[in-house]
């Protein structure tokens, strides 16, 4: 037990009791994946693609991006692999596309809302990403950033469903999204928590004003109540509702995020092994029980030290 179980397991990821969370890697690159310790990641429960436009001066084209996928999808071997459209603007802007005058970047066009101005960098991604599934013959989920109402949901799968993706779903980052998720998981298969966004949003604090770090703090109750309500809506339909924020990150938010019910945690690959730990070392009924006592704390500060409390003394 202790360190020695640490570095060796490579199991899937479940608490004490067996209740099973699958353990996800965040990746930006084909050579993120190709890096990834496969034996101890079930797959990729984020793939940023802007991270290949960065550099660009114009968006790479279906071709090139199509060969990027398809390694990412090989490297991977038949693991799930959640690719997210381009997520452009505000801290991730893009020199072919986003508007450099924008008083309120982090409100402005940025993300899914992107289609509005450059509709055809959408349907050439999801061109592109159907081509990656098809040549390499696997069948990767899709997922939009940045979506506020049912209405953008309902619209980015009907383009992805008909560029011939199965998997669809979208982020859920902007409390309003959060507050409909039931009529957001409507129109998905599944959705994706994005922490360090909906934060920020629900806390009107700049993510990366490090003097903010307060008020930004994942533990704030106010960001466990639309994480909770978004995972209720989730059980509620019997669909998968993810994190893939920061979040997922934290071993005690881990198994907090378990106790509220959620089905999949995507973090850097290192973070995983600590995560696995933490899960294997704690029933789901303490899972619960530390999501309880963070939510009903009064601040951050106490529901973060109200968690530890319950977390085994070894992890
Ligand atoms: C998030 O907002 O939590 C997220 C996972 O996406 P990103 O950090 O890329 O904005
Ligand atoms: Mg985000």
């Amino acid at each position: 037990e202790g360190l020695a179980a640490l570095v060796a397991d490579t199991g899937d990821g479940a608490t004490a009791d067996g209740h099973a969370v699958q353990l996800l890697a965040n990746i930006g690159t084909a050579q993120d994946a190709e890096r990834l310790p496969v034996a101890g990641v079930q797959g990729v429960g984020l793939f940023r693609t802007e991270v290949l436009f960065l550099d660009a001066q114009s968006a790479p084209g279906r071709e090139d991006q199509a060969a990027t996928y398809a390694r990412v999808l090989a490297a991977l071997g038949g693991r799930k692999v959640v690719v997210r459209t381009l997520d452009a603007g505000a801290d991730k802007p893009l020199a072919f596309v986003t508007q450099a005058d924008e008083e309120n970047p982090a409100l402005g066009v940025r993300g899914y809302r992107l289609v509005r101005s450059a509709p055809e960098l959408l349907s050439t991604q999801l061109a592109a990403i159907a081509d990656a599934a098809s040549r390499t013959g696997q069948d990767p989920w899709v997922m939009a950033p940045m979506i506020a109402t049912a209405a953008e949901a309902s619209a980015f799968a009907t383009a992805a469903r008909r560029a011939g993706l199965r998997q669809v779903g979208v982020m859920v980052e902007v409390p309003s999204a959060a507050l409909r998720a039931r009529e957001i998981l409507a129109e998905v298969d599944f959705v994706s928590l994005g922490t360090n966004d909906l934060a920020q949003y629900t806390m009107a604090t700049d993510r990366l004003r490090g003097e903010l770090a307060d008020l930004l703090d994942l533990w704030q109750p106010a960001v466990l109540d639309l994480v909770a309500a978004t995972v209720e809506a989730g059980l509620e339909l019997g669909k998968p509702v993810g994190v893939c924020g920061e979040s997922a990150a934290d071993p005690v938010m881990a198994l907090a995020l378990t106790g509220m019910g959620v089905s999949s945690l995507s973090m850097s690959a290192t973070a995983i092994p600590g995560v696995r730990f933490a899960l294997r070392s704690h029933p789901m009924a303490v899972c619960r029980r530390i999501a309880e006592a963070a939510r009903s704390a009064e601040s951050a500060e106490h529901g973060r030290a109200a968690a530890l409390r319950l977390v085994e003394p070894d992890v």
